[in-house]
């Protein structure tokens, strides 16, 4: 048998569906969401094309395809902290709202 076989199989976008839809698993950039085809090379020549199944995300800056599930989420918005604080009316220190007395100088709540 004849195993030697130059070729292989790439991944190429065929359109953009949704740009910067994450960020690259690899580098951290941004990274489109794409339809893809799969493309058998022999020989460096593209001799069979078809239609990838699920969009994939793709990395122009490192040219990496990965699954949409793997993209970093986008940083989380931050939250405004301290939401429920009291503050004791004697010190202005924060207080954890169920106590009745300040620990910090015991006047009462
Ligand atoms: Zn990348
Ligand atoms: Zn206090």
């Amino acid at each position: 048998m004849f195993f030697f076989f130059v070729g292989g199989l790439e991944q190429q976008a065929r359109r953009v569906l949704k740009s910067g839809a994450g960020r690259c698993v690899a580098c951290g950039s941004r990274a489109d969401l794409v339809d893809y085809d799969k493309v058998l090379k022999v020989f460096f020549v593209p001799v069979w094309r078809w239609p990838g199944k699920a969009p994939l995300m793709h990395c122009g800056n490192c040219n990496l395809f990965f699954p949409p599930s793997a993209s970093l989420p986008p940083p989380p918005p931050r939250m405004k902290a301290e939401p429920h604080v009291l503050r004791c009316g004697s010190c202005d220190r924060a207080v954890d709202p169920e106590f009745s007395f300040c620990p910090f100088c015991g006047a009462a709540l």
